[in-house]
């Protein structure tokens, strides 16, 4: 037997055949028809069209055979693509390249075969249409010409097939990286087949800093980074899967910055979110390289994952680890994984951000000002105005709680518009009936001191109200003044507009005694836990020591928040703080209470004494 030849260009030739997508695919109209037709009008009973590959060939179309491939060593199509030919066999029994072939010595074998090459739009043969009996025939030159134009026929149906995979790969993947799309993401998941000790899992990956080089280097530059980040992706998947028998995985692009992993294993939940989705976040840790330069981005990820054997739906899979995601973003963590909880919070948090938008513009911010006490004189020196929204559809909503929101939705500076226009109206009132000196002080958030329109805003204020800026003392905590460069500067030009600054929240996180003064502020605020944990240990009560030591060598002065008890008062005296606030006096007050809790308070005069 002869075994058949390879074809000249045996690798074009098979990656034709590969890239058209069409091997162990199912049942097709068109060539059915087709091989109907040959084997009614050549009156013989099997017609196949058949596709050469590597070491099989595939029956896309097979008309009186039971088969849907054979080897290629036995095959006569491996032959008929080498031959320049229509390639006939009138009797194989009587041909020496075929008469020992198993093909033929089985029962009700073949006798006699014609097969007309069937080629791509280059000319490359990928298959045949072939005509096949158990009995001799001759085959005429004229129906040599017709099984050739029905090969012809066949190449023409398989060239529109090439053609609507191409465009089905097209609409699936990202033309960039060449991996998945979103919609070829969300097919992939509900396509998945998931066993019954499987789990599905969503990797979600933010890249981070990715914006700044497109903003740097330009789009082309930017480009270049993604594909670096998908090689990157696609290897560190590759490895993982290497020590992961039994899991697959595939990796999607589906927006500018951002990657998704889907996976199916047997592995628990933990190690996707520990082993998995760290190691991806960990290969993006590595420099990329763009220009001969070394950029440094990482990532942070969100994870989804479902119980084994159940199925995840797909765009409700997608919203859950981008869930996590923006918690894992929130919260500073590399990876989290997504539970019910987060979705409660994201759809409180988006409810509060609706109502907060309609509060900033109806008048619902007002303010509540808590006295602060000079503890040398025992009188008030001054009160810290405090953002309150009590709405009608949520009830009270906290600060700590609203703040954030109004920062990340854009609505500090109205938050703090509102708070401090109030603030400066109760100033004026105040002092007009109490005929006191006072200051009010109001807080800053991060996002207003990285605007610049802050300036303007203060300036528009105190002329507005005709106030000495000097009367509106501005807080600002400590790791909003080291969370970025740039902000001295600012706390610098902040005290030449007249307004004396305090630090908040000294103690609460990494306050550092050594920072103190390069900062540009006449107040440090002692953080309530320190006040608190003065009062009950000597080491902390050394700290505040240490603090006010250096504040009088700096020229600044101490206020501590947070007293609630009358024996701490003391403590503070002995250690020279200047000034204190707490509910020990009184908890934030009204702004039509005020000045009546300032009279009954003076009537008192003393620095123990409170309003009952
Ligand atoms: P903060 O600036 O450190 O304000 C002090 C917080 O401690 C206030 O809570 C106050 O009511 C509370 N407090 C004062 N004395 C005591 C005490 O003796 N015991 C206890 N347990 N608590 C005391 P509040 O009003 O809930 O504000 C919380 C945080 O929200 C504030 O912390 C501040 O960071 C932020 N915030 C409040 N209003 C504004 C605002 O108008 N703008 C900005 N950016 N942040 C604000
Ligand atoms: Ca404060
Ligand atoms: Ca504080």
């Amino acid at each position: 037997m002869n075994k058949p030849p390879l074809h000249p260009k045996e690798q074009d030739r098979l990656q034709s055949l590969h890239a058209h997508k069409i091997l162990d695919t199912g049942q097709d109209q068109a060539f059915d028809d087709l091989i109907q037709l040959a084997s009614q009008l050549f009156d013989v009973p099997i017609a196949l069209v058949s596709l050469v590959d590597e070491d099989r060939q595939w029956f896309k179309a097979c008309v009186g055979l039971d088969l849907k491939e054979t080897g290629r060593d036995v095959s006569f199509c491996g032959h008929a693509i080498c031959s320049d030919e229509t390639f006939v066999v009138e009797d194989a029994a009587k041909d020496e390249r075929f008469s020992d072939n198993p093909l033929v010595t089985q029962a009700d074998g073949i006798r006699f075969y014609a097969g007309a090459k069937v080629c791509d739009g280059s000319g490359l043969p990928l298959g045949t249409l072939c005509l096949i009996d158990h009995k001799p025939h001759t085959f005429s030159e004229e129906q040599q010409q017709q099984l050739e134009q029905l090969a012809r026929q066949a190449g023409r149906q398989l060239a529109l097939h090439r053609l609507l995979a191409d465009l089905s790969h097209a609409s699936d993947h990202d033309e960039l990286t060449g991996l998945l799309n979103r919609r070829g993401l969300l097919a992939e998941i509900d396509q998945a087949s998931v066993e019954s000790d499987q789990i599905q899992a969503v990797v979600y990956l933010d890249v981070k800093r990715f914006k700044s080089i497109n903003d740097a280097y330009g789009l082309a530059a930017g480009d270049q980074i993604l594909e670096q980040i998908a090689d990157r992706l696609q290897q560190a998947v590759s490895q993982m899967l290497r020590h992961a028998n039994g899991t697959t995985a595939q990796i999607a692009r589906i927006g500018g910055d951002e990657f998704v992993a889907i996976l199916c294993t047997r592995h628990l939940a933990d190690w996707v979110q520990h082993t998995f989705a760290q190691a991806l976040c960990e290969a993006m840790d590595e420099p990329f390289t763009c220009n001969n330069q070394a950029h440094y981005l990482g990532a942070r990820a969100g994870v989804m994952t479902s119980l084994p054997g159940q199925r995840l739906e797909a765009s409700q899979a997608l919203s859950n680890a981008d869930i996590a995601l923006h918690q894992a973003k929130h919260l500073g963590h590399h990876v989290m994984r997504f539970d019910h909880v987060m979705r409660e919070q994201i759809a409180l948090e988006m409810q509060i951000e609706t109502r907060l938008r309609e509060a900033v513009v109806t008048g619902g911010i007002t303010a509540a000002f808590e006295p602060i006490l000079d503890l040398h004189t025992g009188k008030v020196c001054g009160f810290e105005a405090l953002a309150r929204w009590n709405d009608p559809e949520l009830g009270r909503v906290r600060p700590d709680q609203f703040i954030p929101i109004a920062e990340r939705a854009g609505l500090i500076d109205r938050v703090f518009q509102a708070v401090a226009s109030q603030a400066l109206t109760v100033c004026k009132a105040v002092t007009t009936t109490v005929q006191q000196d006072l200051w009010f002080s109001v807080n800053l958030s991060k996002a207003q001191l990285t605007d610049d329109r802050l300036f303007d805003q203060l300036i528009d204020l105190t002329n507005k109200h005709s106030i000495d800026p000097g009367r509106m003392h501005l807080e600002v905590t400590e790791s909003l003044v080291a969370s970025c460069d740039g902000m001295i500067d600012k706390l610098h030009r902040l005290r030449k507009l007249g307004h004396p600054l305090m630090l908040d929240d000294f103690g609460s996180g990494t306050s550092s005694l050594s920072c103190l003064k390069a900062y540009p502020v006449q107040w440090i605020k002692i953080d309530r836990q320190l006040t608190d944990a003065a009062d009950k240990s000597l080491q902390y009560a050394s700290i505040i020591q240490a603090v006010a030591d250096l504040a009088t060598n700096l020229g600044m002065n101490l206020v501590a928040e947070g007293v609630e008890e009358a024996d701490t008062i003391p403590l503070l005296q002995s250690m020279e703080v200047a000034a204190a606030q707490g509910w020990y006096w009184s908890k934030p007050l009204e702004p039509g209470q005020v000045a009546n809790w300032l009279i009954e308070h003076n009537r008192r005069g003393d620095t123990q004494s409170r309003v009952a």
